[in-house]
């Protein structure tokens, strides 16, 4: 059988179905399903992708056999329809549609009513009305002239202004027959001058010119950029779909409109949508009337609307989705023009997947994969009343890093944050950038905003971690850090100036803006009762079919107790990572670190650590507790020690300012000069590669002791407590087994010591974080020690690409920009380098060990893509922020459920 090109649709024969996207585009694999069932699709046909490819391949031409599978649908068209081509008494009309696998902007538009001519037109007009005939003629005109032959559209625009205010009538309805005639006279001459061509009379060039612009409009510029952005292949091609014309431009009986089966924001069971009256296809869009609400067409076409509303609910179940549609009336009679999932918010989407569940409509593992993990997010975070956001001034406009509305008084320091909190104000942090010492002013904010730093930037990574509002990046704002203001657009904000950010847009506005709160939120933290909230009822509904379904465990980061109790509510199984150094971050343990850190001898040091164990020890207490006696991974100290001591320039400034009077400081001069000499002798070329993690704890074995300390007395205090604990103590930055062997001989003489003291037996492992590639390349020796495995993939994919993530915003911007790289790294795992070295540690690592426990613990735990991947190479469990727990759990049930490409339309 010779190789096929075209496919015809009719509700009498059709040759495709929806399964057939890859080859017939969305829109013509949709028609052809519908068709199929039996549903009233004006009939036609779809040119495949492979002829775009081949089209783009051949120097733009259209081989034999293509023209020749063309004429023979075109003939059966005819024959369907009873009408001809080009017929100057019965001719017969089609719209060309573009429709590739997914729905892109900047390919090219609709062309309707092709197959008009001088000719043609009279024809049309003797069996449906002059002006009818008329008016498709001069639409067909500005279609093609636009979007085949390249006039400006707006030209048309203009010169159907002209003729309306000239006529003084504002409707296009009014157009009788002799200014249309004068319309069509001024558009043919203005194809004329702008192309040096008459627009073609025969109507089979017209159909060929048409095709021709459908596959070249594929390769046009805005049609690429979207495509790799979007991470769409330029192979997919697009298809053409040629359909017999159908009417809602025929008169008060006729109508055009579009609509969902749902509501697309709130999820609710209604036909939702708009349309025209007396109308052709673009007018609903177009804006050039305004629509009506679908629920009109009941009283206006009740017979209509109830065809309407019986093909669309079927539709949906077929489709077992919610459906988008487009559909015209033609004097009285309904057609359908197109079907697609319907696109919606995170709201919508989860009770649509629970109610559609729950009709019968569709299985649990189909409405798991409808909802989109990200979206998830959408219902976590405050929002802005629409309609008080629009009575605000947009100032700047930043990078969205992390979603949510705040509205707050500008603060200029971590400190000011703080006090003000305390004193009742709600405020915005804003800063050049954050750094760690920020934390606390962070976490007493409403949001952030930061002049300067990337989507990874701290305040970005921060911000999410703590579900916090925030926009980085926002280089139009000029912050005076030291004069507590700031400048854009001229105007100068000081502090306590009330401003407002929005982190899913990156916009800053002026004022405050009042802001809803997330309802799931004040569930989880207790303030509201789960039963006094339908959506929460929802979410946690679809959260536990994703359990169900799911083979990958989800645990949560979490440093404080607080971040811990968020964790569990949100159905986090474990703690993947605590970070202990943010313990020593807080006020009153800083002054103990340094002291620590400034100790010239071993006993000193161990000292100060004994100041810094009970905290320790209550935080871990307090963490544990949190967790109900699911597994806690603890990471011994990790940074360089630096970071915790001021900065170097700072303390110079400083010095200076004190030896402008030396007598009178001298007791402070001395005390800076020591520090300042700790400081330059700690400081290092490159941090991210010095003396830091394990490096730090085997040189300074005495902080692992305490910290080892620190853990089992919170444990053993626990257990006494009749509750159950399960630690497992992490150490970073591993590289070598031998530096494995050398920390947990400490944990386990320290821990053993604790227990015997105690008289309580406690159940613990000893892993390692994999984070440079020798570890991943050595994972089965490391394994020798190891009990477990998490991939620490920050670092895994700075040391893998040789590429600090701090310096990387200065080229990847470009890079993504200009598709060198498809991705960020450091945002969504790169399976094929990074991923690489964690598919062998993870084969190396079971070898010597085969119940070997392998997590992640690194940015990447909350990324969807990156989940599936851990799915894939058969990971234990990923750890991510608390409030990206529930993306997690679902984008695991997605990946266990076999989630194919992102739905097409
Ligand atoms: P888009 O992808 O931009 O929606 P479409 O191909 O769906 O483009 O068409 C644009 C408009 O033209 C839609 O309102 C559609 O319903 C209408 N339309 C397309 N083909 C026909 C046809 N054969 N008869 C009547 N209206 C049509
Ligand atoms: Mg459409
Ligand atoms: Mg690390």
């Amino acid at each position: 059988m010779p190789h096929k090109f075209v496919y015809f649709f009719s509700p009498q024969k059709t040759e495709g179905n929806k399964d057939m996207k890859d080859l017939l585009g969305g829109k013509g694999a949709n028609l052809a399903e519908m068709a199929g069932i039996g549903l009233p699709v004006p009939p036609g046909f779809t040119i495949s992708t492979e002829v775009c490819n081949i089209f783009s391949q051949s120097g733009e031409s259209l081989p034999a056999e293509v023209e020749e599978e063309i004429k023979t649908n075109l003939a059966t068209l005819e024959t369907i329809a009873g009408r001809k081509f080009g017929d100057p008494d019965n001719p017969l009309l089609v719209s060309v549609r573009s429709g590739a696998k997914f729905s892109m902007p900047g390919m090219m538009d609709t062309v309707l009513n092709l197959g008009l001519n001088d000719r043609t037109v009279e024809g049309l007009a003797k069996k449906a009305g002059r002006r009818f005939a008329l008016d498709c003629y001069r639409r067909l005109l500005h279609m093609f002239g636009d979007v085949v032959m390249g006039v400006p559209k707006k030209k048309f625009e203009e010169i159907l202004a002209e003729h309306k205010s000239r006529h003084g009538i504002t409707q296009d309805a009014e157009l009788d027959e002799a200014m249309l005639e004068a319309v069509i006279q001024d558009y043919k001459a203005l194809i004329r001058k702008e192309t040096g061509r008459d627009f073609p009379q025969a109507v089979h060039e017209q159909l060929a010119m048409a095709i021709r612009a459908v596959f070249k409009s594929w390769n046009n510029p805005r049609a690429i950029t979207y495509r790799r952005l979007n991470h769409i292949p330029d192979d997919l091609g697009t298809a053409v779909n040629i359909q017999l014309m159908v009417f809602g431009n025929i008169g008060e009986k006729s109508a055009t409109g579009v609509g969902f089966t749902r509501n697309p924001a709130t999820g609710k069971k209604e036909l939702y949508g708009e349309y025209l009256l007396n109308a052709q296809g673009e007018d609903v869009v177009a804006g050039i009337r305004t629509p009506s609400p679908l629920a009109r067409l009941e009283i206006e076409m009740p017979e209509a609307y109830r065809q309407l509303k019986e093909i669309t609910t079927n539709l949906e179940r077929h489709y077992g989705d919610v459906q988008d549609f487009e559909f015209t009336i033609q004097d009285g009679q309904l057609y359908m023009l197109q079907t697609r999932n319907g696109k919606r918010t995170g709201m919508a989407a989860v009770k649509i997947a629970v109610d559609m569940v729950e009709e019968g409509l569709t299985t649990k593992e189909k409405a798991l994969l409808q909802v989109e993990p990200d979206a998830l997010n959408q219902l976590l975070h405050p929002i802005f009343v629409a309609e008080e956001k629009a009575k605000h001034e947009v100032l700047a406009k930043g990078l969205a890093a992390s979603p949510g509305a705040a509205a707050g008084q500008a603060v200029f320091t971590a400190e000011e944050a703080v006090e003000w909190r305390k004193a009742g104000r709600k405020v915005i942090l804003v800063r050049a950038e954050t750094s760690p010492d920020d934390i606390h002013g962070m976490s007493s904010s409403q949001g952030i905003l930061t002049a300067t730093g990337g989507m990874t930037s701290h305040a970005a990574v921060v911000g999410r971690q703590m579900g916090k509002p925030a926009v980085v990046g926002c280089g139009a704002i000029r912050i005076e850090e030291e004069e507590r203001c700031f400048f854009v657009k001229g105007k100068k904000y000081v502090e306590g100036d009330w401003i407002s950010i929005d982190g899913s847009t990156g916009e800053v506005l002026a004022g405050e803006i009042k802001t809803q709160p997330s309802e799931i939120i004040q569930v989880i933290r207790g303030e509201k009762k789960p039963e006094e909230s339908e959506i929460y009822g929802y979410f946690t509904k679809l959260l536990s079919w994703a359990d169900e379904r799911r083979k990958l465990g989800v645990r949560a980061n979490a440093d404080t107790p607080a971040d811990a109790k968020m964790a569990f509510a949100f159905g986090a199984e474990g703690i993947g990572l605590a970070r202990t150094e943010h313990m020593f971050f807080e006020k009153e343990r800083l002054p103990f670190i340094k002291e620590m850190i400034l100790s010239d001898t071993e006993e000193k040091r161990r000292e100060a650590l004994a100041k810094l164990l009970p905290f320790q020890r209550q935080d871990f207490y307090e963490l544990f507790k949190e967790m109900h006696g699911h597994p806690v991974t603890i990471r011994t100290i990790d940074p360089p020690l630096h970071e915790f001591l001021p900065r170097r320039e700072d303390l110079m400034v400083e010095l200076a300012e004190l030896r402008t009077k030396p007598r009178k400081n001298k007791k402070k001069i001395e005390e800076i000069e020591k520090l300042l000499a700790r400081v330059n002798q700690l400081s290092e070329f490159n941090p991210m590669l010095g003396h830091r993690g394990c490096r730090l704890g085997i040189s300074y074995p005495e902080i692992i002791e305490m910290q080892t300390q620190a853990i089992f007395e919170a444990v053993c205090q626990v257990i006494k407590e009749g509750e159950k604990v399960y630690p497992e103590i992490m150490i970073p930055l591993v590289g070598h087994v031998a530096e494995l062997s050398h920390q947990k001989k400490i944990v386990d003489r320290v821990a053993a010591e604790v227990m015997a003291r105690y008289g309580v037996k406690v159940d613990y492992s000893v892993g390692t974080m994999i984070e440079i590639p020798r570890a991943a390349l050595t994972a089965d020796k490391i394994a020798e020690e190891a009990e477990f495995f998490s991939f620490g993939t920050n670092d895994l994919t700075q040391t893998t690409y040789g590429l600090s993530r701090d310096d990387s915003g200065k080229f990847l911007n470009y890079y993504l920009a200009h598709g060198i790289w498809q991705d960020d790294p450091f945002e969504t795992l790169d399976t094929e380098g990074v991923g690489e070295l964690m598919r062998m540690a993870v084969e190396r690592g079971r070898k010597t060990r085969p119940k070997l426990k392998i997590g992640i613990c690194g940015v990447h735990g909350g990324d969807p893509r990156s989940i599936a991947f851990c799915h894939r190479i058969d990971m234990n469990y990923v750890s991510c922020s608390a409030y990206q727990v529930p993306i997690a759990r679902l984008a695991a049930a997605q990946v266990n459920i076999g989630k194919k490409e992102s739905d097409a339309d």
